[in-house]
């Protein structure tokens, strides 16, 4: 194992917590519950008046409506007859207003003095590291494995601290034909158990790659086939709001403005402007994020309880099932995750499974986002019910979660994929594509490469191309089996040009004119005139986009040209001329009479 970090002298402070009863959950893992080190509210009682934000619960009861409260305050949990919510200073007021029998609580950040370390080094990945070894951390991995692993930024935080994220794949510094997968963790600041996990995932990846043992071929498998991304902490201010960069003690869920990111997002029924505009800097920053990129599949992780969350937040009454319309596809990946999950099976959900609407309704989330938008696969997963438990009981999570880590990137390996060209140019096409009978449901293909792909569940589908400004095609009867996903390249054909908006943009330096005669038979003229020395190309296309003759391909002098073109032995119908120079293309069409 190729180990970066130094060993130096780090006393191992046990931590030691007491057995604490959170509302409506316990520390289930007695081992992990010691004897009191530190008084358990000393933390609550000397910040409560610092905390920006409010934890608190109350009964849910006939007419208490969550349709309406997911508006009013950040819902976090529905669990044992109680709604746990987090609310800021305004939020705090509107909810007062309504009587809910409110029960303020310790914020969840505040019950424990967190190990906190100031190297780079986890050692036993039992303790949380400051933001300043955080970054360290993330650099050192990228120095470290510079063959497959680059640092890059999401962007900038309200208070400018970095988002980092780390990508890992072989030929790094490529877009390949290879689905991409996103890990995200701690949007909500205060819930840190994916940030220490994603960390080590990061560390275990990159160590095992190439290692020649079960686990090390498996990882390296990961590492070449798909394109990862790891942002361990997408809310930094939260996780070092009150703690300056050196502690996650009385981190807090919302960032710096006290807003919930993860209620920030455009939402497919309650906000469907898909803009940056009035959005906090976090969310802004992931969006341009996912916008540059292809995402097939991600997960989000959060703390609070243990499940695996997934679309549709909303689009039902609070409560009740909304099924997205790759529901059954849904279901299976989540299993995927939770079931060799042992934290997740012993939660309180059903095979550590659940539809984000059927527990609470939630808009502006971001894996409806994703999804709605993005055409990527993204769920929210809860991994331990304490937000912000100290470090000790860390490692054990990595234990329950490695084998589910793992398995879940697998699943973008799945399905169908391919890659969608011109049939003229065999350039990438930024195409859409369907399945047949799915509706609502698609993937984009990478603007790069051009690849797709399409996370279906074994069975016979038929696939729908569509790009703008191209034929659309189907192809039936694409057989899928539950292993490595079946390949279906594609060529797409342009469908005819308008010419009038054609010309409507063309500069001076470029003249295609009209062919003469048209309709014509056999032959005609086509001229155009050049403003500059070029490299030009006159192709004549039929109405499928199909190339059928080029009748220049050099470099030209200023001048006009006339170039006679003979359809003998061509069909009669439309045909399309286009003329390219350097980087200017016109297009034309014309009619060939038999
Ligand atoms: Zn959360």
């Amino acid at each position: 194992m190729k180990n970066f970090f130094d060993n130096s002298l780090i006393m191992k402070v046990i931590l030691i917590t007491a057995i604490i009863y959170l509302p409506g959950t316990t520390i289930s893992e007695s081992k992990y519950t010691q004897s009191l080190f530190t008084p358990v509210n000393t933390l609550s009682d000397s910040n409560k008046t610092k905390f920006p934000e409010h934890y608190f619960r109350f009964p849910l009861k006939p007419g208490v409506d969550l349709n309406v409260l997911t508006h009013i305050v950040s819902l976090d949990n529905v669990e044992n007859g109680f709604v746990y919510a987090f609310a800021n200073e305004e939020q705090w007021i509107q909810i007062n207003k309504l009587r809910l029998e409110i029960e303020e609580l310790a914020h969840p950040s505040s019950l424990y003095d967190h190990e906190m370390r100031s190297t780079h080094t986890i050692m036993d990945w039992d303790s949380y590291p400051t933001y300043a070894a955080y970054r360290n951390m993330m650099w050192q991995f990228a120095s470290s494995y510079p063959d497959i692993c680059r640092l890059d930024t999401i962007g900038y935080s309200v208070q400018n601290r970095l988002i980092l994220v780390l990508k890992i794949s072989d030929n790094v510094s490529e877009n390949e034909d290879e689905p991409e997968f996103f890990y995200t963790s701690s949007m909500h600041g205060d819930e840190t158990v994916g940030y220490i996990l994603l960390l080590r995932l990061a560390d275990y990846l990159l160590s095992q790659y190439g290692q020649n043992t079960t686990e090390g071929m498996r990882a390296t498998r990961i590492i070449n086939e798909l394109e990862i991304w790891v942002n361990p902490l997408a809310n930094p201010d939260g996780t070092y709001r009150l703690g300056g960069d050196t502690t996650v003690n009385n981190a807090t869920r919302f960032n710096a403005n006290n807003k919930d990111l993860n209620r920030n997002f455009p939402d497919r029924i309650s906000d469907t402007n898909n803009v940056l505009t009035g959005r906090e800097a976090e969310t802004q920053a992931m969006m341009r994020f996912a916008s540059k990129r292809n995402i097939s599949m991600s997960a989000n992780f959060h703390g609070g309880t243990r499940v695996v969350n997934y679309p549709w937040d909303n689009g039902a009454p609070s409560g009740q099932y909304s099924a997205c319309p790759d529901d059954a596809w849904f279901i299976e990946s989540s299993l995927s995750y939770s079931l060799t999950n042992p934290d997740l099976m012993s939660g309180s959900f059903i095979n550590g499974i659940t539809n984000g609407c059927e527990w609470y309704a939630v808009f502006g989330g971001r894996q409806d986002w994703i999804y709605r938008w993005h055409g990527g696969r993204e769920t929210t997963i809860e991994l331990w019910d304490v937000k912000n438990p100290p470090g000790s009981v860390l490692p054990q999570r990595w234990t329950n979660n490695k084998e589910s880590l793992l398995a879940y990137m697998e699943q973008t390996l799945k399905g169908i994929r391919g890659i969608v060209t011109d049939a003229v140019t065999s350039q990438p096409v930024r195409a859409k594509i369907f399945i047949r009978n799915f509706s609502g449901s698609y993937v984009n293909t990478d603007s790069f490469t051009g690849d797709y792909h399409c996370l279906v569940l074994p069975g016979t589908y038929g696939v729908i191309f569509t790009a703008p400004g191209y034929v659309s095609d189907t192809v039936n009867n694409v057989t899928v089996e539950d292993s490595i996903a079946i390949r279906l390249n594609h060529v797409m054909n342009r469908i005819p040009t308008n010419i009038t908006s054609a010309e409507a943009g063309m500069p001076e330096d470029l003249r295609l004119a009209q062919n003469y005669p048209n309709p014509f038979n056999p032959t005609t003229i086509i001229s155009y005139q050049l403003s500059m020395i070029n490299y030009v190309s006159l192709n004549v296309y039929d109405a499928l986009g199909k190339e059928v003759e080029a009748l220049v391909n050099e470099k030209q002098n200023p001048g006009t040209y006339q170039i006679e073109f003979d359809g003998s032995g061509l069909p009669g119908g439309v045909y399309f001329y286009r003329l390219t120079a350097g980087e200017l293309t016109e297009t034309k069409s014309m009619m060939l009479l038999k």
